[in-house]
C-alpha cells in the first residue's frame, strides 16, 4: 500500500514538474531599439522565453513559423504595420494571444486593434507592472483551456497507474 501511494505520488510531481518547467514564451515585434531591448530584459527576468522582431516582416515571419504564447505587437513598423500583420496571423491561428502596444491613444487605433483580433493593448508610453499584469492575464485566458485539459490528463495518468497496481495486490 505504502508502495503504491509513494508510486501515485512520483507519477503526480513528476508531471506537474514537468508541466512547470516549459517557459512560456513571448514575441516582441518593436521597431524601437531601446524600447524592444528593455521590454526583452524585463520579460528575460521575470522567466519568459522571449524572441524579438525589429521590422513588420521579420515579425510576421517569426509570428508565423515560431509558437508563441503571446505576441506583443508595436502598430508602427517598417516594412509592414501591426494591423496587417495582426491580420495575417488571424487569418491562420485565431487563437494567437496578441497585445497591440500603440503609441497613440486615438479611439479609432484602438477600436481598430481590436477589431482586427488583439486581444488588448496597451498604450505607450506604459508602465512596464501595468505592461506585465496585461500579459499574465491574457495568458491566463488563453491558457485556461490547455491546462484543464492537462490536469484531465494528469489525472487519467494517476487513475491508470492506481488501477494496475490495485490489480496486482
Ligand atoms: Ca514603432
Amino acid at each position: 500500500k505504502l508502495y503504491r501511494q509513494s508510486l501515485t505520488f512520483l507519477a503526480q510531481t513528476a508531471s506537474l514538474d514537468f508541466v512547470n518547467k516549459r517557459l512560456i514564451s513571448i514575441l516582441i515585434v518593436e521597431d524601437e531599439e531601446a524600447i524592444r531591448s528593455g521590454l526583452i530584459d524585463v520579460f528575460v527576468f521575470h522567466g519568459y522565453d522571449v524572441d524579438g522582431a525589429a521590422t513588420g516582416p521579420e515579425g510576421l515571419k517569426k509570428a508565423l513559423t515560431g509558437k508563441f504564447d503571446l505576441i506583443l505587437l508595436d502598430i508602427m513598423l517598417p516594412g509592414m504595420d501591426g494591423y496587417e500583420i495582426c491580420n495575417e496571423i488571424r487569418a491562420r491561428d485565431r487563437d494567437q494571444p496578441i497585445i497591440m502596444l500603440t503609441a497613440r491613444t486615438s479611439d479609432e487605433d484602438i477600436i481598430q486593434g481590436l477589431k482586427l483580433g488583439a486581444d488588448d493593448y496597451v498604450a505607450k508610453p506604459f508602465s512596464i507592472q501595468q505592461l506585465l499584469l496585461r500579459v499574465e492575464a491574457v495568458l491566463r485566458r488563453s491558457q485556461i483551456g490547455i491546462e484543464q485539459a492537462k490536469s484531465i490528463e494528469l489525472n487519467n495518468e494517476v487513475h491508470i497507474d492506481t488501477e494496475n497496481l490495485s490489480g496486482h495486490n
